[in-house]
């Protein structure tokens, strides 16, 4: 808790983490979007961390829901009560409401939109307002982004990757793609099925990704194997399995390829003067997905420009969502 005083904070409600921004105080709490629920009384297991070791571990009575997808909120009534653990977990009830800042991903509808709008209100905002998530990732990366030169920053979370052009303060190309680090790990765990028989959770399958994961064929050769347990298809029981860092590498070439066309895409939509900028510039990638072995390298040979993560790439979103909150007072006025 943190007493009185303080009303607004910024939430970075993302598919993989929600990470909280409380105004003049940095980032106060980050967690997994996961809520654990009694899946017959529908009553609240646990939030966050704990929720999310759930995964894949439930018995019957108990379900751990992710209530976001794809960038999205995918399960309303979840999403609400999982805000509403953050914001009263951050500034405690009797802070009185805040104005929350959401950010959003640049390429969801109107619907989308207001559904994030009503749910952090539902939850307990006094207002909430959003800011597109490309937007606050180069806030975050502390790109220039009010000056007259353009900057690039491709941010991979769990359920999009969303690539965007700024410039004088404004977004000036952008794209979303719903591939990024879920898919990877999708990717993977079909890759094991399919080539071991071996039935892996979405846990397993992620930190494979985390160990070996490697964007490039080429950086995976140095990359040492791992063994994994699942169960084997073929018995139904328990196994034990050697992966390498080629195989992980070979399960997540077609999403990974995704990425980086939709960052080729958005260059070849960008003005040749912006263009001129991103190439001296660099482009900056943030959100978790930025840690994935050789992804700068594979992103900078496909397009020609030099690739850097930012500095703390999963707190980006969260650090731009909070420094925006200076602008809800401009906007509470309207
Ligand atoms: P979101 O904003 O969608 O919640 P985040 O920016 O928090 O997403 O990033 C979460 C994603 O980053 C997850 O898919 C996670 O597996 C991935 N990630 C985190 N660390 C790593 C890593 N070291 N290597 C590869 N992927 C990672
Ligand atoms: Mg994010």
């Amino acid at each position: 808790m943190f007493g009185f005083g303080t009303k607004n904070i910024g939430i970075d409600l993302g598919t993989a983490n929600t990470n909280v921004y409380v105004d003049g105080k940095q980032i106060v709490l980050r967690e997994p979007s996961v809520v654990a629920k009694n899946t017959k009384t529908g009553e609240i297991v646990s939030v966050g961390t704990e929720a999310r070791d759930m995964i894949g571990r439930t018995p019957a009575s108990i379900a751990a829901i992710r209530p976001m997808k794809d960038g999205v909120i995918a399960d309303y009534d979840t999403t609400v009560a999982m805000l509403k653990y953050y914001i009263n977990k951050t500034i405690g009830k009797s802070a009185g409401k805040p104005y929350v800042m959401v950010c959003v991903p640049s390429g969801i509808t109107a619907v989308e939109k207001r559904a994030v709008i009503d749910a952090t209100r539902v939850a307990g905002a006094r207002d909430a307002y959003v800011i597109e998530e490309p937007f606050a990732a180069a806030i975050g990366a502390g790109l220039p982004i009010m000056d007259p030169t353009g900057s690039m920053v491709v941010d991979i979370g769990g359920g999009t990757t969303d690539v965007a052009t700024i410039s004088l303060g404004g977004i000036v190309s952008s794209r979303s793609v719903r591939v990024a680090g879920d898919k990877l790990n999708d990717a993977i765990s079909t890759y094991i099925r399919k080539h071991y028989n071996l039935l892996i959770g979405e846990r397993t399958a992620e930190k494979l990704k985390w160990d070996i994961g490697s964007a490039s064929l080429e950086g995976a050769k140095d990359i040492e194997s791992v063994t994994i347990r699942g169960r084997y298809l073929l018995t139904g029981l328990p196994k034990s399995v050697e992966i390498s860092a080629e195989d992980v590498a070979h399960a997540i070439e077609e999403p990974i390829q995704e990425i980086i066309s939709t960052v080729k895409e958005t260059l070849e939509e960008t003005s040749p003067e912006i263009s001129a900028d991103v190439i001296d510039h660099g482009i900056v990638l943030t959100g978790g997905g930025a840690l994935l072995k050789n992804l700068p390298q594979v992103i900078s040979d496909a397009t020609k420009v030099p690739v850097s993560i930012a500095k703390d790439p999963l707190d980006c979103v969260a650090i731009g969502t909070g420094e925006s909150l200076k602008s809800i007072d401009v906007m509470k006025k309207k």
